[in-house]
């Protein structure tokens, strides 16, 4: 889970990683009010959660109060890479001197952490990864100390001071549970300070139950996936207009590929119900993908194993039963496995003028396509 740049500067500012002072706001007055507070020269800063925001516009310096009020005017309602800007970030100007690239990231190939440090901070890390290979440090990291951390900054061509933010920084990858902690830029100011003037977090969403208290987070992700949680469902919201559900993860996926194939948007969402597939979780599940509005067909693809295909054919019957008018647009059944005759026969001979059976899975997809595109 991606946090945006106030939210990571939070969590820095709680480990002692310095950052200059600065407010939030969704208001142009409230730029103003903020520049005020702050006193001198300010950056207004587009609180999106993607990277270069600076080049898009979405950085601007301003020396009064007057100047604050009209960046953020510019800025609030701009499109950056599709993410409208609801809010921005008001800091101190920090005066630099260097700017540089600092990074921890969870490295998965190789098992480790890694850290990554560039001198040549500021710009696209990707391009100096890319281009200048040598200029990008990177160490994989077991446990970390100064001593530890002076050897990465020197190594990279930073200095040495800044070891000690390097040292605060890693306790905010472990203590926080953090999959990446990167910094672009970490400046020297022309006082000698090492300041992280960004600030880019991702969470371990499978570590946010140690985290219950965070303010932010949760409240960020979508709300539909939000929900599912809540329920227990493993819910992953995407672009297209058929609706997915399934039993198992690797159904799932293979469900969203055939959807994909069978042309049109594509899938609007993963949703794995899981082993059991009763009523309730099925009713659940179903909840979660019309509350949709960008679903129009519903793809539910179960195969019956321990729970067997006429329990799941009931558990649909009923889950429909319990929606009543909320259940609005058309269900697309394939059922396979354990008991399937039954379970077809169950459906069928219900009738339910919602749902339709079809036996295999490509057919499924491209008749829930169909469906799809009729009802849009
Ligand atoms: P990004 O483009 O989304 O990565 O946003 P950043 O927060 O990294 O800001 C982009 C650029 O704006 C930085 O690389 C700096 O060059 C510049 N910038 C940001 N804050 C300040 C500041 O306090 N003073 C000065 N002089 N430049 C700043
Ligand atoms: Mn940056």
């Amino acid at each position: 889970m991606d946090l945006f740049e106030h939210e990571a500067r939070d969590l820095f500012a709680r480990h002692g990683v310095p950052v200059p002072p600065g407010e939030v706001t969704t208001t142009a007055a409230g730029a103003h009010a903020a520049a005020v507070d702050i006193g001198g020269p300010v950056v207004v800063k587009a609180q999106v959660k993607t990277g270069g925001r600076g080049k898009a516009g979405g950085v601007k310096l301003a020396a009064t109060p007057a100047e604050a009020r009209a960046a953020a005017e510019a800025i609030l309602g701009m499109d950056i890479k599709g993410h409208t800007v609801h809010k921005v970030l008001v800091t101190a100007a920090s005066k630099i001197a260097d700017e540089y690239y600092f990074s921890f990231l969870l490295d998965r190939a190789n098992r480790t952490w890694l850290a990554m440090a560039s001198a040549e901070g500021g710009m696209d890390i990707e391009e100096v990864a890319a281009t200048r290979p040598e200029a990008l440090v990177r160490q994989p990291i077991r446990d970390m100390d100064l001593g530890r951390a002076a050897d990465i900054a020197v190594a990279a061509g930073l200095p040495a001071e800044a070891a000690d933010v390097i040292v605060k920084l890693w306790d905010v990858f472990v203590a926080e549970d953090c999959t990446l902690v990167e910094v672009n830029p970490l400046v020297r100011t022309e006082s000698g300070e090492i300041i992280a003037l960004d600030g880019k977090v991702t969470l371990d969403g499978n570590a946010s139950f140690r985290h219950a208290n965070r303010p932010f987070g949760a409240a960020a992700a979508d709300p539909l996936e939000r929900a599912a949680h809540d329920k227990g469902l493993n819910y992953v919201k995407l672009t297209g207009d058929v609706g997915v559900i399934g039993n198992g993860a690797g159904l799932v996926m293979s469900t969203l590929d055939v959807v994909a194939q069978a042309g049109g948007p594509g899938p609007a969402n993963f949703l794995d119900i899981g082993g059991g597939a009763s009523a309730q979780v099925m009713a659940d599940g179903l909840e979660i993908v019309l509350g949709d509005p960008g679903v129009k067909s519903v793809f539910v693809n179960v195969f019956g194993g321990i729970t067997a295909c006429d329990a799941v054919a009931d558990g649909i019957l009923r889950a429909l039963g319990m929606l009543g008018d909320r259940a609005t647009k058309p269900l697309v059944v394939r059922l396979d496995g354990n008991n399937v005759k039954r379970g077809r026969q169950i459906l069928v001979e219900a009738g339910h003028p919602l749902v339709t059976m079809v036996e295999t899975m490509d057919d499924a997809a491209r008749t829930a396509a169909r469906l799809a595109a009729q009802g849009a």
